[in-house]
């Protein structure tokens, strides 16, 4: 019987199958045949994939709002976990662009296009006040045509926060969000499932037009998302549960090997969370705690995530010949976070919301293609920290209520 492969094996054939003929083209001085018949095929991949990034974030996002109605119930456990969540997430991205910058300023990430007047040429000055007040949408139907997705998260905040406002009476509206996700979500599988075209075709132009050099600048930038995710692991993970928790590092590794392991493999928070649930209560969580704070860190806890796209912004940054300046990696801090938060579990998704990233930062969601075919390694790596920061919470947050409980009974 012949087995189907699966999308991961197809696109590392297809990754292999480019590099190589974009070799051939290279060397045979032809890669404007790339030019003029891969290339449009992988645009119209790239194009399906800037459609289905207005529709995921604003569902993801206002679906993730409403499940945390709930939140009113476990009022306490529902705002720490809020913040332990978004405290290191931007601390992931802040180390994100550390290590991503030590590349960058040491002449590892390469300059592929000299855009001309490619500073900055997005819709956010350098003017704080200017920034903030482009957040705010005054037509929702221009922040849709215009892809501008931090306006997209605030109409996505101002629903969502309405449909809980409205409550019993929103029903049918929560009920229209939650179909609607489901069908975006099959559209978007049937999106990813056409990768591996994407990835030959692009991969191929990529090769054959700028050189056999660009594969050595792929395995740099692979080597600083490892840096980071390693450093926050270590750094953030481990202190948080010695400190708030008092769980020996070395122990907290071991009990979450199991499910950092299924997640490197799966490349899948939302799959993994069987695992982690088990790991969470062997290191001591509360079961109440966990089954709380894990589903919700499966969907909106995404460090590792936060990372990549951090340090995947400033390579295609770089690579398209724009220098970013300190305000607007700040940008990148708060995009980045807002971008982690709306990916979901699921392999692959972090790199649609960083199309979401790049469109912030004006610039050209196309150069996704260059690290395309790779984003598999990437993926392995980020979901593994996605769970393991899950997990880190569950104990924090199973300590700090379990103080306030003490506390209360004195
Ligand atoms: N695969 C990741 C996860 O499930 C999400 C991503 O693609 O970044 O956690």
């Amino acid at each position: 019987m012949k087995k189907k492969l699966t999308l991961p094996v197809q696109i590392a054939i297809a990754l292999i199958a480019g590099i190589l003929f974009g070799l051939i083209c290279y060397f045979a001085k032809i890669p404007q045949f790339t030019t003029n018949y891969l290339k449009p095929f992988g645009t119209i991949f790239v194009n399906l994939l800037k459609f289905i990034v207005v529709p995921v974030v604003l569902l993801s996002m206002i679906d993730g709002i409403i499940s945390m109605g709930d939140m009113k119930k476990v009022g306490s456990v529902g705002w720490k976990t809020v913040a332990y969540f978004l405290v290191t997430t931007a601390i992931a991205c802040v180390i994100g662009l550390i290590i991503a910058n030590i590349f960058n300023g040491a002449g590892l990430f390469p300059v592929l296009q000299n855009a001309e007047g490619a500073e900055w040429t997005g819709k956010t000055t350098q003017n704080f006040m200017d920034t903030l007040v482009a957040i705010f949408p005054d037509n929702m139907w221009k922040a849709f045509t215009n892809s501008d997705m931090l306006q997209v998260i605030v109409i996505a905040l101002l629903l969502g926060g309405g449909v809980l406002a409205a409550g019993e009476k929103a029903r049918m509206a929560k009920d229209l969000v939650g179909t609607l996700y489901a069908v975006i979500e099959k559209v978007m599988g049937f999106i990813i499932s056409l990768s591996p075209i994407g990835v030959f075709t692009m991969m191929a132009w990529v090769v054959a037009t700028k050189g056999p050099d660009i594969l050595g600048s792929l395995a740099l930038v692979l080597l600083a998302a490892y840096i980071a995710y390693f450093l926050h692991a270590v750094l953030v993970y481990s202190m948080a549960a010695k400190t708030f928790a008092g769980v020996n590092p070395l122990t907290f590794f071991k009990l979450a090997s199991p499910a950092m392991i299924f997640a490197f493999t799966s490349t899948s928070s939302a799959a993994t969370l069987p695992v982690s649930e088990e790991c969470a209560l062997k290191l001591g969580a509360k079961k109440d705690v966990a089954s709380f704070v894990l589903p919700l860190g499966a969907t909106i806890n995404m460090d590792g995530t936060a990372i990549y796209q951090c340090v995947a912004t400033i390579f295609l940054a770089t690579c398209s010949g724009i220098h970013l300046t300190i305000g607007q990696m700040v940008i990148i801090v708060v995009t980045a976070t807002l971008a982690s938060i709306g990916t979901a579990g699921t392999p692959g998704a972090g790199m649609i919301m960083l199309a979401m990233v790049l469109t912030a930062m004006g610039i050209d969601v196309n150069m996704i293609m260059i690290i395309y075919g790779v984003d598999r390694l990437f993926d392995m790596g980020r979901t593994c920290l996605n769970v393991t920061g899950d997990i880190s919470c569950s104990l924090c947050v199973t300590r700090w209520e379990s103080k306030k409980a003490a506390k209360a009974n004195k």
